[in-house]
């Protein structure tokens, strides 16, 4: 079984915006211009063999919150694969009202946060109510971290310390990190090292080792910091493709993914069983 634990199936309007935002920052990226529905999405995945997705979506104003969250529990009733997460923005009123219908009444599993795009800090107070309901509720949060280079318009940086001080102040409340900070990844296994509370999301960390090693640049470091959280984190570690908003198509993420020759633990761990327990009895 494969859980594909970082995609991002959106409506139309927005997943167009996304096929132009690819071209724009990524220089002959093989998903960019393309036409790509929700139905296309699934198929391509599912012709991959994905059995089911965290489908993530975040909204760009406070105002699309709603509209997306609606969206995604259409989506996870038209398609049985879909495991939806909600999103949040730090602008909205009555945050804790959101959590709640999310989770009590469209059966979300969490919640995903991509603050440079939204345009807020992940540790902006405003969401500290939205993180307290999410620890009474026992369910997780997804947070962006890394590739900073790519959201230039950021207004702070995600860091370390920041990150740090949310894991720190909410000690039940699971925290999945997307792209371990790419490329600084002696972050995130300091944190799956020193907080149970930390899940690291591998999603484009192996293709972006590869596309920057071919770009001539010495990823050894990398390499080796990634090779032995595997080995040692498995069990909190997931995988994912970004699609369609990956570094590649389908089959190039995971030709690259391949390309590491993990073990067929590591790969049950990332691929399945790490997503499926952090889903499985929750009691939502
Ligand atoms: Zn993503």
């Amino acid at each position: 079984m494969i859980i594909d634990a970082h995609t991002h199936i959106m409506p139309q309007r927005r997943l167009n915006g996304l096929s132009y935002w690819l071209g724009k920052v990524f220089a002959d990226h093989p998903m960019a211009g393309q036409c790509f529905t929700e139905d296309t999405i699934v198929e391509d995945l599912s012709r991959k063999g994905t059995d089911y997705i965290f489908n993530y979506v975040f909204s760009l104003r406070e105002s699309e919150t709603e509209e997306l969250n609606l969206f995604n529990k259409y989506l996870s009733e038209k398609f049985a694969s879909v495991i939806p997460f909600g999103c949040i923005h730090a602008e909205n009123r009555n945050i804790q009202a959101i959590i709640d219908l999310c989770i009590k009444t469209f059966g979300f599993r969490g919640f995903k946060l991509h603050p440079y795009v939204q345009g807020f800090s992940p540790d902006d107070e405003r969401l500290f109510p939205a993180y307290e309901r999410m620890e009474e509720l026992g369910v997780m949060v997804n947070i962006h971290t890394g590739f900073d280079e790519y959201y230039p318009q950021k207004e702070k940086t995600i860091t370390l310390s920041m990150i740090e001080g949310l894991i720190c102040r909410f000690p039940s409340l699971d925290f999945i990190l997307s792209h371990m900070f790419y490329p600084r990844l002696d972050e995130a296994v300091y944190l799956v090292e020193n907080f149970n509370n930390v899940i690291l999301d591998t999603t484009n960390v192996f293709s972006a080792i590869i596309q920057d090693e071919e770009k001539g640049l010495t990823m050894d470091k990398e390499r080796e910091l990634l090779s032995g959280a595997l080995k040692k984190w498995s069990q909190r570690m997931v995988f994912g493709t970004d699609y369609p908003a990956g570094m590649s198509t389908l089959d190039g993420i995971y030709r690259d993914l391949c390309a590491f020759g993990l073990s067929k633990n590591v790969k049950q761990d990332i691929l399945c069983s790490t997503a499926e327990n952090l889903v499985k009895g929750k009691n939502v």
